[in-house]
């Protein structure tokens, strides 16, 4: 980074304060992740330079010989990933990638059925606060009294709301989702099946999650969370004429030239994501979860569905008298990084909130396993059964220095 550190300091010394945070502090957002060199190195290429709207050999501009290769390869290796035929690799987030599909299939002011917010679902599933729920008219559905999706009920509203499309994918849902049930539900009553799985990806494309495919008609996905590639989203399908209306939408229907650069380190990333290292990685990632799911659960902890399937826990302090806000501040004063968290029945507002979300795939890119986890947990349970003495917080971010050291990201 010479370049940037002789021609501005001030960005230079802020991404360097960056990656010492990023070190010290033991990352368990469960939507974050740590991205391989390769593809951050990818990032900065020279395909930020070009401007290629448009799509591989059908460009508006000259000299896209090189970026419509970056391209393909991009699109044919997220295809091998999950097994689907067409891909659009150009959407800037999973957001965008969303938008571009309700444009694609829907009309202002259709009915649409997805997740509520409080159960794990997204903002772009319907919420009032987003375009979803601004655009469309969007109703929910939620969870059964054990924490897992509740079927049945998805059923009995479809039926009476009719929804044009039904969206399924969570932010904070700890069990596999039953994509094949979704989809006999939509065609119950005759609805697109959007699988959003933005937070599951990692896991599917390595085996460890059933694949929305071959049951979605369409499905979204960013690819900086599990799968651990760069920002960004992409748009799978198996249907031609879907697939035609989606990439008007993305283009020229909400976005303009493609960042070329990120769409290359996407690439990369899918490389990586085809590896054997990948599937073994995954297979981590679940197991990690599940000690952390394990040793909170043995302290006396509530976890929504009382464990995890994949990749983060959802922990209920609504028998607590702190909220979600106090627990995120004092594990940050204990040197680790969760979010605070709505849960199902949720009493207080989105922004103190009466859970925490915690996520194992960071902390497993940088090579933790079982063993780690489980002292972590157990001083995350040491935090929390003291949320007010932040002395002893500060102890503990002590006691887990060691960790950071022993475990370092980008040497
Ligand atoms: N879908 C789900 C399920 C998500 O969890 C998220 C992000 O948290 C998104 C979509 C949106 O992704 P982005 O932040 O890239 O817009």
């Amino acid at each position: 980074m010479n370049s940037l550190k002789n021609f501005d300091n001030e960005i230079y010394n802020l991404a360097t304060q960056e990656l010492n945070r990023q070190n010290e502090y033991l990352e368990m957002i469960a939507s974050e992740n740590f991205t391989i060199p390769a593809v951050m190195e990818t990032l900065g290429t020279v395909f930020t330079n070009k401007y290629a709207e448009g799509y591989p050999n059908k460009r508006y501009y000259s000299g896209c010989e090189y970026v419509d290769r970056v391209e393909e390869l991009a699109i044919s290796r997220v295809c091998e990933l999950f097994s689907c035929k067409y891909a659009n690799v150009q959407p800037h987030s999973g957001s965008q990638a969303n938008a571009a599909v309700y444009m694609a299939l829907l009309n202002h002011g259709d009915t649409i059925l997805g997740m509520d917010l409080s159960c794990g679902g997204h903002l772009t599933h319907g919420s009032k606060v987003n375009f979803s729920g601004k655009n469309y008219q969007s109703f929910f559905y939620g969870l059964d009294e054990n924490g897992y999706i509740d079927y049945e009920k998805v059923l009995e509203i479809a039926k009476v709301i009719k929804p044009k499309m039904i969206v399924c994918g969570a932010s904070a849902y700890a069990r596999e989702i039953d994509f094949k049930r979704f989809r006999e539900i939509a065609d119950i009553v005759g609805a697109y099946f959007l699988a959003d799985v933005a937070h599951i990806a990692g896991l599917i494309v390595a085996g460890e999650h059933m694949n929305p495919f071959p049951y979605a008609h369409v499905v979204t996905t960013t690819t900086h969370k599990t799968l651990a590639g760069p920002r960004g989203g992409v748009i799978l399908s198996n249907d031609e004429e879907l697939m035609s209306k989606i990439n008007s939408a993305i283009f020229p229907g909400t976005q303009g030239g493609p960042l070329m650069n990120t769409i290359a380190a996407k690439a990369v990333g899918f490389k990586y994501n085809l590896s054997k290292e990948w599937k073994e990685y995954a297979k981590q990632v679940k197991a990690n979860a599940k000690i952390i799911a394990d040793v909170l659960i043995k302290r006396g902890y509530e976890l929504i569905s009382n464990g995890t399937d994949n990749h983060l826990v959802l922990v209920s302090l609504l028998n607590k008298d702190f909220s979600g806000k106090d627990a995120q501040f004092a594990l940050h004063d204990a040197g680790i990084s969760i979010n605070k968290n709505s849960v199902p029945n949720e009493k207080r507002s989105p922004f103190i909130t009466s859970g925490i979300r915690i996520g194992s795939p960071a902390l497993t890119t940088r090579g933790m396993k079982e063993k780690e986890f489980e002292f972590i947990a157990n001083k995350i349970c040491d935090v929390l059964d003291d949320i007010e003495n932040k002395e002893k917080h500060l102890q503990i971010k002590k006691d887990l220095e060691f960790l950071s050291k022993q475990f370092p990201i980008y040497i």
